[in-house]
C-alpha cells in the first residue's frame, strides 16, 4: 500500500512536463520524471531535484521501462515543427513505438495513463471550431505527418488497448500552448515572436499572417491534464483542451510588439507546408465533463511570458 499516489511523466524535462511534475508535487503525489533531453533540458526541473518525491530518470520511451507506478502521464514526444522534423523517423517512433512501451507498462502495473494528444490530429481542419467528433483533415505524406499521423495512431493504440486489454485510459487533444520554459529556439510562433522582439530583431511572419490559432496558458493547461486523470474511469476523452480565444498571427504579433515596446518591424517568410490555416477548440465537453475552462487571458499569459524570456536572455543562458 503506497500512502502517495506514483505518477510517472514521460518527457517530464519538457514544457509541459516540467510544469506539470511541479503541480504533481504540489498535490502531494510522488514524482518519477522520465525523460533523454531531445528536447528537454535539466534546466526546466533543476529546481525540482533535491525535492522529497521527485526522482530524475534519464531513459528514451523507445526503449521498455520497467517502473512501478500508479498513473503514467505519456508526454515524450518533440512538439514544435522544427524539433519534430529534424528527425521525424524518431518522431513516428517515439509516438508508435513510446506508446506501446507506455501502454505496455500500463498493463502490467494497472496502471491509469494519459496521453498528450494533439489538435494537430485534425490537420488543416474543414470543420471550425474543431470539436472531438471531427475526424480531421491529415496529409499522410507531408512533412508534418510524421508528428500528426504518429499522434493520431498513438490515440488508436491507446484505443485498443483499452478495448482489448480494459486499460484505464485518457486521451487530451491540447491546442497551442505557451508559457515560461517554452525553448527559446523552437520556433514555436509565440517564443519567436517574443525572443525576437526583446533582442529588436525582425519579427517573422509566415505567409500573410491571417493564419488562426488559439492559445492557451500553461497553468490553465495543467489544471485540465489533473482533472482528465482523476475523472471517473468511463471518461476516457478524447477531449480538447485550449482555450478557444482565437487571433490571426498578425494580431498576435502586434500584440507581443506593443508589450514589449520593441523597435522590430515584420518580415513576411512563406507560409511551411501544411500549415492549418485555422484551429479553436471547441471545449464544451471538457466544461461538461471535468468543469474545466481556461481563466488566463492572453494578455496576462504573454506578459508571464515575455517576463521569462526577458530573465533568460538577461542571464545570457538561452542556448
Ligand atoms: P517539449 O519538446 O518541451 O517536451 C517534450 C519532452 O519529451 C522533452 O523533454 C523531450 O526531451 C522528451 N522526449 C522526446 N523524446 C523522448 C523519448 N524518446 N524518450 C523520453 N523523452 C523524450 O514539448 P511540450 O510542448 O512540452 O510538449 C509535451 C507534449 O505535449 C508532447 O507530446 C506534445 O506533442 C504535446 N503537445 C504540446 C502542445 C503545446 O502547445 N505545447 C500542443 C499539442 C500537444
Ligand atoms: N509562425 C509565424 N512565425 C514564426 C513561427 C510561426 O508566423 O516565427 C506561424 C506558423 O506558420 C503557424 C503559427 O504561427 O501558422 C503557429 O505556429 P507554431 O509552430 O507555433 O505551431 P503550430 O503550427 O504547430 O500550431
Amino acid at each position: 500500500m503506497h500512502l502517495k499516489k506514483r505518477c510517472a511523466v514521460t518527457g517530464g524535462a519538457g514544457f509541459l512536463g516540467s510544469h506539470l511534475c511541479e503541480r504533481l508535487l504540489k498535490e502531494g503525489r510522488d514524482v518519477l520524471c522520465i525523460d533523454n533531453f531531445y528536447t528537454g533540458s535539466k534546466r526546466n526541473i533543476v529546481h525540482l531535484l533535491g525535492t522529497p518525491y521527485f526522482e530524475l530518470m534519464r531513459h528514451d520511451i523507445t526503449y521498455p521501462l520497467y517502473v512501478e507506478v500508479d498513473e503514467i502521464f505519456n508526454l515524450a514526444c518533440p512538439a514544435s515543427p522544427i524539433h519534430y522534423q529534424n528527425d521525424p523517423v524518431q518522431t513516428t517512433k517515439v509516438n508508435v513505438h513510446g506508446s506501446i512501451n507506455m501502454l505496455g507498462l500500463a498493463k502490467r502495473v494497472k496502471a491509469k495513463i494519459m496521453q498528450a494528444s494533439t489538435s494537430e490530429v485534425y490537420g488543416d481542419p474543414k470543420v471550425h471550431p474543431q470539436e472531438e467528433s471531427y475526424w480531421g483533415h491529415v496529409n499522410p505524406i507531408g512533412l508534418r505527418s510524421c508528428y500528426d499521423e504518429g499522434k493520431r495512431c498513438a490515440e488508436t493504440l491507446f484505443f485498443d488497448y483499452h478495448r482489448q486489454h480494459r486499460l484505464k485510459i485518457k486521451v487530451a487533444r491540447i491546442f497551442n500552448t505557451y508559457g515560461p520554459r517554452m525553448h527559446p529556439n523552437d520556433g514555436r510562433v509565440v517564443s519567436n515572436f517574443i525572443v525576437q522582439a526583446l533582442q529588436n530583431k525582425p519579427i517573422t511572419i509566415y505567409g500573410d499572417g491571417s493564419q488562426t490559432r488559439s492559445f492557451c496558458y500553461v497553468d490553465d493547461l495543467i489544471e485540465g491534464f489533473l482533472r482528465l486523470m482523476d475523472s471517473p474511469d468511463e471518461f476516457t476523452g478524447p477531449v480538447n483542451l485550449g482555450n478557444p480565444g482565437e487571433f490571426t498571427i498578425m494580431e498576435l504579433a502586434e500584440k507581443i510588439r506593443e508589450m514589449t515596446g520593441t523597435k522590430s518591424e515584420w518580415v513576411f517568410k512563406p507560409l511551411p507546408q501544411d500549415d492549418p490555416i485555422m484551429r479553436k477548440p471547441d471545449i464544451s465537453l471538457a466544461e461538461s465533463k471535468l468543469g474545466w475552462k481556461p481563466k488566463v487571458p492572453l494578455a496576462e499569459g504573454l506578459r508571464k511570458t515575455i517576463d521569462y524570456f526577458d530573465d533568460l536572455l538577461r542571464s545570457g543562458n538561452s542556448g
